[in-house]
């Protein structure tokens, strides 16, 4: 499978970077999510765990640029390359309930998550929850959407997805506007930005309970964009920190973060006891990310 915008981050960041600032700032997000390590291996016919060359963990691929990793019995992160991979998390519940902590980039690849849910654990109720309203937290909303999901977000998320949508939607295309991106760029042409069917109050945050274990999202204030919220399943000790969290060794995209707030924001997370955190991007899925985002954002400062 070709892989363009790895590439791309290999290959072309020091032309890249004599442009704008933006570009600038954006390619950094693709030098973040990458590690020019080649591209995915092919998916398996059987989609059988297989163990994965940058974790301990068992990988299942799912095609499309899609794979999990499963970090324990009931816990599985997906990861999107398309073409920057991008984190999102299913958690099984203790009542069977299922979880989706963001989503694939799109609708399709959403699908196949689903479909392999269906197939792994039979019919469940499913929940989701969107961190925020970039492509890379909420694209897959078409799908849940279809099949009658619940999806829930802020008031912030649904606001900032109608004003800044269609503009962060440009941003992405101008950086998949070299040759080799073709596919891509015709895919997030087409992404339907659908905003999170059940809203609350950002500044509230919100608890859903399943049958006595509860799940967590929490507002820390502004950080890598206005309205990301993290996501905690106390009982698991698994905080999704989205974008939030930094996994790589770049800070990435700030086109809309608030960088005085975020490290503020990242440091009021140390409120749970997470034995994972679960970034936005990159591999690493331990609790000194927390630190390690906080070291990148207030190096130089
Ligand atoms: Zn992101």
């Amino acid at each position: 499978m070709r892989m363009p915008g790895l590439l791309l981050a290999c290959g072309k960041v020091n032309a890249m970077q004599k442009k704008t600032v933006l570009i600038v700032l954006l390619l950094a997000v693709m030098i973040t999510m990458t590690r020019c390590s080649g591209p995915n291996p092919a998916p398996s016919p059987t989609a059988m765990p297989t163990v994965g060359p940058e974790t301990d963990f068992p990988h299942i691929d799912l095609g499309e640029g899609l794979y999990l990793r499963q970090i324990r019995e009931d816990v599985f992160v997906v990861t999107h390359a398309f073409p920057w991979p991008a984190n999102s998390l299913i958690v099984e519940m203790e009542n069977k309930d299922m979880v989706l902590a963001g989503t694939p980039y799109t609708p399709e690849a959403m699908q196949i998550v689903l479909d392999w849910i269906a197939e792994r654990f039979g019919k469940r109720n499913i929940t989701a929850i969107n961190p925020g309203f970039h492509v890379d937290n909420l694209g897959g909303n078409g799908a849940l959407a279809a099949q009658g999901i619940p999806v829930y977000g802020s008031d912030l998320t649904a606001d900032l997805l109608e004003e800044r949508g269609e503009q962060t939607r440009q941003q992405i295309l101008r950086m998949l506007a070299g040759p080799g991106n073709e596919t891509y760029h015709r895919a997030h042409s087409a992404i339907p930005y659908i905003p999170p069917s059940r809203l609350f109050p950002i500044t509230e945050g919100l608890t859903l309970d399943f049958n006595g274990e509860e799940v967590i999202v929490y507002y820390p204030g502004p950080s890598q964009a206005p309205d990301k919220v993290a996501i905690y399943f106390p009982h698991l000790r698994i905080l999704f920190g989205s974008c939030m969290i930094l996994g790589g060794d770049q800070i990435g995209n700030t086109a809309d973060a608030d960088l005085a707030a975020w490290p503020q924001a990242v440091e009021k997370l140390k409120r749970f006891d997470a034995a994972f955190v679960i970034p936005g991007h990159g591999d690493r899925l331990d609790p000194g990310l927390i630190d390690h985002t906080m070291e990148l954002l207030t190096a130089g400062s």
